[in-house]
């Protein structure tokens, strides 16, 4: 499920979506802000750019959304199974407090999603790349 070639592995690894090697981010920890949207123009490996068109990542954000709203209905119902006398402000302070704290990494994941909306995984991605620069 998580092995190289699925969409999942370049998901969650965040990799190039076509050669699933090189990192979609410069900067891998999602909590230190030095470079923390730079993302290369292309993939070094397999020639594949990360930005498909001006203001691409502007359809992440709806992604986000889908993401943030999943979180949302996540911890509503781990707070019934966990601690079914909650009430609404406890809700909020957990629901709201989590997505506070996960922001970084869900504006990344939501950026891996979007270009894997777009960019097949490509076996032979690496060697055509080499092969057409050579
Ligand atoms: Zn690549």
């Amino acid at each position: 499920m998580f092995s190289k070639g699925s969409k999942l592995y370049s998901i969650f690894k965040m990799r190039c979506p076509k050669c699933h090697e090189t990192p979609l981010f410069e900067n891998k920890n999602h909590y230190k802000y030095d470079k923390f949207f730079a993302m290369p123009k292309t993939c070094p490996r397999c020639g594949q750019r990360f930005e498909l068109e001006p203001a691409f990542y502007y359809g992440a954000m709806y992604v986000s959304y889908g993401v943030s709203v999943a979180w949302m209905i996540s911890v509503f119902v781990a707070m019934l199974v966990l601690y079914p006398s909650f009430n609404v402000n406890e809700y909020l302070f957990v629901a709201i407090g989590s997505i506070i704290v996960l922001a970084p990494v869900i504006f990344k994941l939501c950026r891996a999603i979007y270009i894997n909306f777009f960019v097949k995984y490509d076996p032979r991605a690496i060697e055509d790349f080499q092969e057409a620069n050579n």
